[in-house]
């Protein structure tokens, strides 16, 4: 069953849910809290922490388990097939938990809702659901709260997919993740329809973000600490072609924007993603050459070398086109690492086609790749095509695939083997407590420990403090790396200064 919608403006709904938390808090003697459970790319991840922002705003507070929550909300992805999965299972663990306590709620956004198979399947098989709201949109979660509230009468689902985004606010709160790196959001949507991709369907239509904003949210989160900004869209490179084509001609390109923002005092790295080739110009190759701030290093999705399946796919490219952005980007930035996507067993592969995948990874010999074996996604055109290889050859070919990026990963790696390198820390290892992760400007993952302060050069400047170096670092610390070991996939390393 659904309710009947009532529009009303954003600031109303703020008010009601801010006094409902409020009241809340007094009786309960304890804040009303929320869990965001976060699947698929970074996009989402923004999302999901201007979400925590807004519910933040609301007046509540962040649950550190799911099951302490009072609200859980889920951002979904249906690009990949077990990111689907997982949250299905997370979902049915939920269903009593929903009924022990009136004021709990379960909330669904992301790419799901939006699109029909899903959002049928959400409300046929999870009637316990509480709202659902289009990936992107979180600027009608404050009417979604208010809409589902107290439901101890029959329960019905407020599914606000069908309702247009709320964009009163073009810069809603948001709570960082990291203290070290901002995720911001440049754009959302997509045009492209790559034949293969559920994004465009469950996204819409690109938009493009007010730059002054854009800007004004990089400049504050570096006075906030952050030494690395990650500006996020589906395509960055077509940045405000929705707004050029509507008229407004003095529209910064993408290329402008990354300067701008690459010329922020105190910024250490600007990175940016997912660049298409399609849109990769000229200007930005430029642009990347010219300032240390932006990361040497860029990724750029493949997804074949074959110039008669990159037809098939829609991606509006040839192998060469590829090559020759390649070449063009390594002139501009000599030191720039290369990363891509490259899906194996495609409809209609041929050995053929996947060879010549094969050799655009010889000619290029990208430092990293995400490769993945294909998976129809229901409501996409390549969803309807037949395949002509088996399973076992396609798992074949993606074995073939891997075991030569492998080598090209770690070949890229040892160029760093005994050199000093800086990376910003993101915190201490998962598996270690004794090691330090971070990343390089150039996009590699590296683990390094302390050694004994005696043997650093400048340890007299952390004992004449009194501290210890490994209390010295932390999460967004600069530090100087020597590299000892390459491995596929990281580096290893031993601290050698602070920067
Ligand atoms: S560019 Fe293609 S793969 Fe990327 S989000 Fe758009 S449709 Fe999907």
């Amino acid at each position: 069953m659904e309710n009947k919608k009532e529009n009303k403006n954003i600031d109303f709904y703020i008010e009601e849910i801010r006094t409902a938390a409020e009241e809340f808090h007094i009786n309960e003697t304890r804040p009303l809290s929320y869990f965001i459970r976060t699947f698929g790319c970074q996009q989402n991840d923004n999302d999901s922490e201007i979400s925590a922002g807004l519910l933040e705003h609301l007046g509540l507070e962040a649950a550190s388990q799911i099951e302490e929550a009072d609200i859980v909300i889920f951002n979904t992805c249906s690009v990949r097939e077990n990111a689907d999965r997982r949250f299905y299972g997370h979902l049915g663990n939920l269903k009593t938990w929903r009924s022990e306590e009136k004021q709990r709620r379960i909330g669904v956004m992301g790419c799901m809702p939006g699109q029909g198979t899903h959002n049928k399947h959400l409300k046929d098989t999870f009637p316990y659901i509480d709202f659902l709201l289009n990936a992107g949109d979180m600027g009608n979660l404050p009417r979604a709260l208010y809409e589902s509230r107290d439901q101890s009468g029959k329960h019905f689902i407020v599914d606000l997919t069908d309702q247009p985004k709320e964009m009163t606010y073009p810069s809603l709160p948001v709570k960082r993740e990291s203290r070290h790196r901002a995720l911001i959001s440049i754009m959302s949507g997509c045009n492209n329809f790559c034949t293969y991709c559920i994004v465009p369907y469950a996204r819409g239509r690109e938009s493009s973000r007010d730059p002054q904003v854009i800007i004004a949210e990089a400049q504050a989160a570096v006075d906030n600490g952050a030494k690395e900004i990650m500006l996020i869209g589906q395509n960055v490179n077509s940045y405000g072609n929705d707004k050029r084509r509507k008229g407004e001609s003095g529209f910064p390109s993408f290329a402008q924007l990354l300067k701008e923002i690459a010329q922020i005092p105190d910024l250490s790295v600007l990175r940016y993603m997912t660049s298409h080739p399609k849109d990769l110009s000229d200007e930005l190759i430029e642009v990347i050459g010219q300032y240390e701030t932006i990361e040497p290093h860029v990724h750029l999705p493949l997804q074949s070398g074959s110039t008669r399946l990159l037809k098939k796919m829609n991606r509006r490219y040839t192998a060469e086109h590829y090559l020759g952005l390649v070449q063009k980007l390594r002139a501009a930035r000599p030191e720039i690492t290369i990363s891509t996507d490259i899906i194996v067993g495609f409809p209609g592969e041929t050995e053929e086609d996947f060879e010549a995948t094969l050799g655009l990874m010889e000619a290029v010999k990208f430092d990293r790749a995400f490769t993945f074996i294909y998976s129809p996604r229901s409501g996409t055109p390549a969803a309807e095509w037949e395949q002509n290889a088996s399973d076992v050859e396609i798992q074949e070919r993606f074995e073939r695939l891997l075991d030569l990026q492998n080598t090209h990963s770690l070949e890229s790696n040892k160029t760093c083997l005994d050199k000093s390198i800086y990376v910003l820390v993101s915190g201490r290892s998962k598996t270690d407590e004794e090691v330090f992760s971070g990343r390089t400007k150039d996009d590699r993952l590296v683990n390094f420990s302390v050694p004994d302060v005696s043997q650093l050069e400048n340890e007299y400047a952390y004992t004449a403090r009194g501290e210890a170096v490994t209390t010295v670092i932390s999460e967004g610390s600069e530090v100087l790396v020597k590299v000892t070991k390459s491995k596929t996939t990281s580096l290893e390393g031993v601290f050698e200064r602070l920067l």
